[in-house]
């Protein structure tokens, strides 16, 4: 279920958020602590009165993250108000769960709350919980690693009381989905941000929509990008409405790792997860905590695509065959072999194409700011090299840019003069946002034809769903899905 919380501060501004809210979510939850003054019984009495959905009352104290102090005896005899008058659930914290003197119909969650970490002994809450007679046991904490969700999905996983079990923090943002994978009772959904009743909290749009909730069960297969910052990865809204359209049960999430990402990958490997997408900054550590790795990914010395296979993690990289088919397809039908490539930069996704177009047999020049990082890295490869100066007399059929010169909001940079432009050229460009950058305005106006790093995007994610799902991706909504998002983004 998906409850929307409702912290407003009158009971009529409650009152009208909860027939908006009742349109989507499957109950609210009211927060008496949130409104600017305790509500007689009669007005509690009213709110109560033809609710269009189930309610949780709740009085929280401001220690465990409520909006007012009201001492103990004035909460309580509000929530047994609550309950004399027929309220569906009401919420109270664990330590004045023997003050509730009579239930009658209303069920009662009684909660525990830690704003400060995930504690070792969840398992002893919930049973003391489950011994002081709760309907419902609700157990909050907070996480502080996302490694810190997998015991509160022990909680659920083990639980024979219905059971809410939530993280709080950006840490803790996935147990708000997959809660229910692993069999939560519900999940606390604001209508919009300024809603949230606690950290982390996903709004109600985002859960529907993007990680379409509600289709999520115990089967679900569950993949992610791993990443640091990860909060604006377009991936999440591109491979979730993948699976949405090709009919595979399976939910994407973006999995924020500050830390090490071996850790990670082998704590999660219980849950267990079905596949990754990584990126920056664990392309290269990552590689330590799989199983089986391609050799191109063993040369390029970095992967971006996880798949689980029977419990074995293996590891590929997208990032340069997705770069050399997006070329290939302005080379329309042309092979690469013996074509002249202009690689500007020596950066990773330079490094993962130099050994692309080896692969491909191009004959490849890396021109680069720092002349040197060009020469290590021509060396590795087997190629040539100049420092950028250079790039203005290059003589080639494809000049490949990997730099993120000319990124958004820097938008009218460009570092590649036009005189290294001639008509029939084919110039990619790895920056996507925008989707036209400056060098591939200044490509078409000399005759050439382009290639975007939207397209080198798009490539990447059909090959990762690929390997995920061996299903062809629906690629045109994925670009479309992209495009949208990057247009929002502006
Ligand atoms: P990176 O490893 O940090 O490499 C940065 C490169 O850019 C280096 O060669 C650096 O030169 C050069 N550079 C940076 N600022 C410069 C400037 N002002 N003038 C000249 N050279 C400059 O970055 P990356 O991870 O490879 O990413 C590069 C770009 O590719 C980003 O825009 C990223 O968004 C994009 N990308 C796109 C996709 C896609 O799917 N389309 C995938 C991955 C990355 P020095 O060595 O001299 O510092």
């Amino acid at each position: 279920m998906i409850c929307a919380p409702l912290a407003e501060p009158t009971l009529e501004a409650a009152r009208r958020a909860m027939l908006r809210a009742a349109q989507r979510a499957d109950l609210v939850e009211v927060r008496l602590d949130r409104l600017d003054a305790l509500p007689r019984a009669e007005e509690l009495a009213a709110f109560l009165k033809d609710r269009p959905c189930p309610v949780i009352v709740t009085n929280r104290p401001k220690e465990q993250g409520g909006g007012q102090d009201w001492p103990d005896d004035v909460r309580i005899k509000t929530l047994q108000a609550a309950i004399e008058l027929g309220a569906d659930y009401v919420d109270v914290e664990l330590d004045l769960a023997d003050r509730i003197e009579e239930r009658h119909r209303t069920r009662l969650i009684i909660s525990y709350h830690n704003y400060t970490t995930t504690p070792l002994d969840l398992p002893n809450i919930y049973s003391r919980i489950v011994r002081l007679g709760a309907d419902v046991v609700k157990i909050v904490t907070t996480a502080n690693s996302i490694v810190d969700n997998l015991r509160m999905f022990e909680v659920l996983r083990h639980a024979e009381v219905p059971c809410i079990g939530l993280c709080m923090g950006e840490a803790g943002r996935i147990s708000r989905i997959l809660c229910r994978k692993f069999g939560g009772l519900l999940t606390f959904a604001p209508m919009d941000p300024s809603h949230e009743t606690a950290p982390g909290q996903v709004p109600l749009d985002e859960l529907i929509g993007r990680y379409h909730y509600r289709s999520i069960n115990s089967d679900t297969a569950v993949y992610g990008v791993i990443g640091d910052p990860i909060g604006h990865s377009i991936s999440p809204h591109i491979h979730n409405a993948a699976f949405r359209a090709a009919g595979i049960n399976a939910v994407y999430l973006p999995l924020w790792v500050p830390g090490d990402v071996c850790t990670f990958i082998e704590a999660y490997r219980g849950l267990p997860m079905a596949g990754y997408s990584i990126t920056i900054p664990h392309k290269e550590s990552a590689m330590g905590a799989l199983d089986d790795i391609e050799p191109i990914c063993r040369q390029i010395g970095a992967v971006n695509t996880v798949v689980n296979r029977q419990g074995r993690l293996h590891g590929s990289n997208t990032d340069w065959s997705a770069a050399t088919e997006a070329i290939e397809a302005a080379l329309d039908g042309e092979p690469l072999a013996g074509k002249r490539v202009a690689l500007v930069g020596a950066g990773g996704t330079a490094r993962a194409l130099a050994f692309g177009l080896r692969a491909r047999d191009a004959s490849v020049c890396i021109y680069n700011r720092t002349a040197e990082k060009a020469r290590a890295l021509a060396e590795e490869v087997g190629c040539e090299w100049a420092g950028l100066d250079a790039l203005a007399e290059s003589e080639s059929d494809v000049l490949a840019h990997t730099t993120s010169v000319g990124m958004h909001p820097n938008t009218e940079d460009s570092i590649v003069p036009d005189s290294a432009l001639r008509p029939g050229m084919v110039v990619f460009d790895a920056v996507y946002n925008p989707v036209y950058t400056r060098l591939l305005r200044q490509a078409a106006e000399a005759g050439c034809t382009t290639a975007t790093g939207l397209d080198m995007f798009v490539n990447q994610a059909v090959q990762q769903f690929k390997t995920w799902t061996e299903q062809d991706a629906p690629r045109e909504l994925m670009e479309a899905v992209a495009r949208e998002y990057l247009a929002a983004a502006q």
